[in-house]
């Protein structure tokens, strides 16, 4: 069992480094959907801007405080999606959803394997109230992506 025990040290590892020095922190300059993302559970809060351009999330950033979840979170989801058709960014959406909270095991297995790196994630699974600080990212990225553009700024509350 030392395998998954290294295994979950890396994932660990992960969310660490990407809760401490997040990627794409910062808006996007040519941001044409911003979304913002409340978690009053946890204190979380983000600001996502993109740009989306061809059918395409061309950049994405974010602003804001959380925990270190809600913030590495952020960051591996930004940097997954940029450059993903929307659709595929979407579909992302709802693996990452049912990863973390389907009952199905053998459903997450799949996605598990579909979502690459953001599987590191799985683990949260065990820790319910922490769910909704992986999430909010996402669930803000569903708002932005249905925003008509930047001055509509929808806010996602997990509550
Ligand atoms: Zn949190």
């Amino acid at each position: 069992m030392a395998e998954t025990g290294d295994l979950r040290e890396l994932y660990q590892d992960v969310i660490l480094d990407h809760g401490k020095r997040p990627r794409n922190f910062g808006a996007v300059a040519a941001a044409n959907r911003r979304a913002e993302g409340d978690n009053p559970l946890c204190g979380d809060h983000l600001t996502l801007t993109l740009e989306v351009a061809g059918g395409r999330v061309a950049d994405a950033g974010f602003e804001g405080a959380g925990c270190a979840i809600s913030v590495a979170s952020a960051s591996l989801m930004t940097d997954t999606v940029k450059g993903l058709p929307v659709a595929q960014a979407e579909e992302l959406f709802r693996r990452f959803h049912r990863l973390l909270t389907a009952d199905d095991a053998a459903a997450a297995g799949d996605d598990a394997e579909a979502l690459g790196k953001l599987a590191v994630f799985a683990g949260v699974r065990e820790y319910p109230i922490r769910v909704k600080c992986a999430t909010l990212p996402w669930h803000t990225l569903m708002a932005a992506l249905a925003a008509a553009d930047t001055t509509a700024a929808p806010t996602v509350s997990t509550e």
